[in-house]
């Protein structure tokens, strides 16, 4: 049996309001075991000692393009139409099945590092089988949690592909969905998606929700990104239905989506994740997206809405949005072991951590039970190497 025991930091549980100072995380092959003061581990556990630290959930990326890790801030000024017409035309084409895992390998290591150990990979390069193949590796290879949204139209068979790699390493599929792509296509892979209990998610901007409420498929297995567009009656029928919603408030509001739908979800009654999106021109992280959200709701709202109510939005409430609630989100006993350290705030709460908290504050990064960033470094990958070995491609595909 492996043991890890995280001795005496303050847990900050993700699920918007439990706090408990000096407290220790026991983790037993994986599982949190214990979450309580005064715990012992067995002879020979490891023993992480957290004094000052945020003891914290993973962060969890709802939605993010992976592959794109090589061209971090090449769009800065791109529009959404430059964005369609280069990034996701000759450059995505460019992408050799190499190439992809490389670059996922890359973004996956980005990800780690700033206290992400879940994402959901809208992963644009799953065109071919050696793709499919390459990603699923890199994947498998950094220890990152990640559910690979497949684009291929044979999502069954591409499925099958991605369950031959770790159980860390689920699939989903990633779709065109009504808005851009066609309703009859797009309602037999959301039936399918409900079928095999997988997540399928797609971009939209509003019209999706009740054309898919219409034919009675909205709920939790769809995971609905961005709807910057959505009216009030849309954000009635996501609450209704348990339907998974992800804002990506940086770039939405870089590219010029619109105002985000977080807050009107929630005075719906909704909860919505958080996704990087694309590292062309946001950051890698889920620090800022949770701190665009806070100032927004300040905002919105005219209160001083605490911090810490927003650290759900990039863990629990991710999770949700797809499909994997039950499993990880929280500091709770019975979770699977996705935890991170945060370190150098001298007040540590979950306020801290929302208002304050950085990449380079990440101090340890456990994935499955399975320590993958320890005291600010990453254990088995080499970013800087990454970033070189990922040069070359970047300056191919951009050419
Ligand atoms: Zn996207």
């Amino acid at each position: 049996m492996t043991q890890i025991l995280i001795k005496g930091g303050h847990v900050a549980a993700g699920d918007g309001g439990t706090e408990l100072p000096e407290t220790d995380v026991l983790i037993d092959d994986g599982v949190i075991t214990s979450v309580a003061p005064g715990v012992n581990g067995a002879p020979g556990a490891t023993v992480i000692d957290a004094a000052g630290m945020i003891v914290m959930p993973g962060l969890v990326d709802s939605h993010r393009h992976v592959w794109q890790a090589p061209l971090r801030g090449v769009g800065a000024d791109m529009t959404l139409p430059d964005y369609l017409a280069t990034v996701l035309g000759p450059i995505l084409t460019g992408y050799t099945p190499q190439d992809a895992g490389l670059a996922t390998l890359l973004g996956a290591a980005e990800a780690l590092d700033a206290g992400i150990t879940t994402v959901f990979d809208w992963s644009n390069t799953t065109t071919t089988e050696a793709h499919t193949d390459a990603v699923r590796d890199a994947f498998a290879a950094a220890g990152i949690r990640a559910v690979v949204g497949l684009v291929h139209p044979d999502h069954e068979a591409y499925a099958r592909r991605v369950q031959r790699g770790p159980a860390t390493v689920t699939a989903g599929f990633a779709i065109a969905g009504m808005e851009y792509g066609d309703h009859d296509d797009t309602v037999r892979s959301v039936r399918l998606a409900r079928d095999m209990g997988v997540t399928v998610t797609m971009h939209a901007g509003g019209p999706a929700v009740r054309a898919l409420y219409d034919v009675g498929l909205l709920g939790p297995h769809v995971n609905l990104v961005h709807l910057n567009g959505m009216t009030a009656d849309d954000a009635k029928m996501l609450a209704e239905t348990g339907a998974g919603v992800t804002v990506t408030p940086v770039v939405e509001g870089t590219m010029g989506h619109g105002a985000s739908a977080y807050g009107r979800l929630w005075d719906a009654g909704a909860r919505a994740g958080l996704g990087t999106d694309v590292v062309v021109n946001a950051p890698v992280d889920l620090f800022e997206p949770m701190r665009d959200t806070l100032r927004t709701e300040r905002l919105r709202t005219a209160t001083m809405l605490p911090a810490g109510a927003i650290l759900p939005a990039a863990t629990v409430d991710s999770a949700r949005a797809i499909g994997l609630d039950h499993i990880i989100g929280t500091v709770e006993v019975g979770k699977r072991a996705d935890l991170i350290l945060l370190d150098g705030l001298p007040a540590p709460s979950a306020a801290a951590a929302v208002a304050n908290g950085s990449r380079a504050d990440v101090h340890t990064v456990i994935v499955e039970g399975r320590i993958v960033k320890r005291d600010g470094r990453l254990v088995d990958l080499d970013l800087a190497a990454l970033r070189r070995a990922s040069r070359a491609l970047a300056q191919r595909v951009l050419r």
